[in-house]
């Protein structure tokens, strides 16, 4: 059952709380106050709350807490939450075709049960927004897309599912199996009933779908241009892995002549409407590109350091005009699954580049937030705390042991340990309390991952 948004006239008044609303001028408050009316932000400010409120269901004394927006997060692999912790030493190339063979085993059951594992592990770190890229939908795997989804909105988590796809297998010069694979005209006539059934382009939307071949080595240029084409023609956004690894580049200008960013031009794939996974090896005129059309890139930190892929520019993109959200990624390269993380991941490891003014605390947290808004193309909607946008946000315990000693309460978010999650708010419903899901029962879910790994591995290839 999905969650239903409360009553449009019901109130939470959240007092004496830090803010960062990370709306256009960076505003924070020292003490002030957040009302929630229904599923959208009413009032925020200095202070306490207006003392004419009426119907206020629910007052939370927020001392010694930060409010900050939900996070978003714009990469990520759900399905992977079951073949966490396999092929731990490998460079992406080797990593894939150690996984594939297993991925090609998973059906809509196993999907739902590591869909649950990891929208759970986003929303305990502070994740109100997720895509999830789903590409693996082998022949008699059931309804692998509606069980992600169900899964999903049962805890819930805004949502973009990603209806994705391969068509290059081994025999066309992939890497995939060729039974991992699926035919072109069956990805179309997929992508396009799962864009009529399920997505909803409406304000507050809980539920978008975007169209998403998996990357330039394993999809056919075809079903790259002809997926732009559906996109544009159904009016969803398009997403894949773009220049990931040096190996992905040499792959390009072996197969077409040309790097991947010249390659997803000549496909039409460069746009405001398109966003793409990593941005590791990219060039200054692939970044000038990138900015000219509005092409977001999603930055994944944590994924990029496991598989020693690299590090992206995020600050020569961020100067540029990139829109840059932050993505967990698949958590077969990133065993954590946790989104709050990835804004002190993302400030070190870009720090790495040469220069602690590279990437500052504020600038990591709206990566995570406004950065991913824009990215998914709901900027209008999520990404900051300001009035009349979508009550998603996130309460950070700031005065535990852990914290209390950090002098600035946004960089006790991005500079020290995750803060515990007091209270987490999507589309005005309290997801979490005290860092536990409130809509299902965080063990069963565990158990359900457990038996659906040992499932999955016990399958025979
Ligand atoms: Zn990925």
């Amino acid at each position: 059952m999905a969650v239903q948004p409360p009553p449009t006239d019901q109130r939470t008044v959240i007092e004496n709380v830090a803010i960062a609303t990370v709306d256009a001028n960076d505003t924070e408050y020292a003490r002030g106050h957040v009302v929630l009316l229904g599923n959208t932000i009413e009032a925020v400010g200095d202070g306490p709350a207006p003392a004419w409120l009426d119907n206020v269901v629910r007052r939370i004394n927020g001392e010694g807490h930060l409010a900050t927006p939900g996070l978003v997060n714009t990469h990520h692999h759900f399905y992977q939450w079951i073949t966490r912790g396999l092929a731990q030493d490998d460079i992406l190339f080797d990593w894939l075709v150690a996984l594939y063979p297993t991925w090609a085993r998973i059906d809509e059951r196993l999907v739902h049960a590591a869909g649950q594992g990891s929208a759970a592990a986003l929303l305990k770190s502070g994740c109100t927004t997720a895509s999830d890229h789903h590409y693996v939908f082998p022949k008699d795997g059931g309804d692998i897309l509606g069980a992600s989804i169900e899964a999903v909105q049962e805890l819930g988590l805004r949502f973009t599912a990603l209806r994705g796809s391969m068509d290059r297998s081994k025999k066309d010069g992939g890497l995939p199996p060729d039974h991992a694979v699926e035919e072109l005209d069956d990805i179309l006539a997929a992508s396009e009933t799962a864009v009529d059934r399920y997505h909803d382009s409406s304000f507050g939307s809980m539920l978008h779908i975007a169209l998403a071949p998996c990357s330039p080595f394993s999809v056919s240029t075809d079903l790259l241009r002809q997926s732009a084409e559906l996109a544009r023609r159904k009016g969803v956004r398009l997403h894949t892995h773009g220049s990931e690894t040096a190996e992905e580049e040499a792959f390009c200008k072996e197969l077409f002549g040309m790097g991947p960013t010249d390659y997803f031009e000549s496909v039409g794939w460069l746009g405001e409407d398109v966003w793409m996974a990593h941005c590791v090896h990219m060039n200054d005129s692939d970044i000038a590109k990138f900015a000219e059309t509005g092409t977001g890139v999603a930055h994944c930190p944590s994924s990029n350091a496991r598989l020693a892929a690299g590090i992206a520019r995020v600050p020569d993109m961020l100067r540029a005009g990139v829109p840059v959200g932050l993505g967990v990624d698949g958590t077969a390269s990133n065993e954590s699954g946790e989104l709050g993380t990835e804004l002190r991941n993302a400030l070190l490891i870009n720090r790495l580049h040469g220069s602690p003014a590279a990437l500052t605390g504020r600038q990591a947290l709206r990566l995570g937030t406004m950065g991913g808004a824009r990215v998914l193309g709901r900027q209008d909607e999520i990404g900051s705390i300001e009035v009349g946008k979508l009550a998603d946000l996130a309460l950070w315990k700031i005065d535990g042991v852990m914290h209390s000693s950090i002098a600035d309460p946004v960089a006790a978010l991005t500079f020290g340990a995750l803060p515990p999650l007091s209270v987490l708010f999507v589309n005005g419903n309290a997801v979490v309390e005290k860092g536990q899901l409130t809509t299902v029962n965080e063990d069963r879910i565990a158990r359900d991952c457990a038996r659906a790994a040992r499932e999955l591995a016990a399958r025979p290839v």
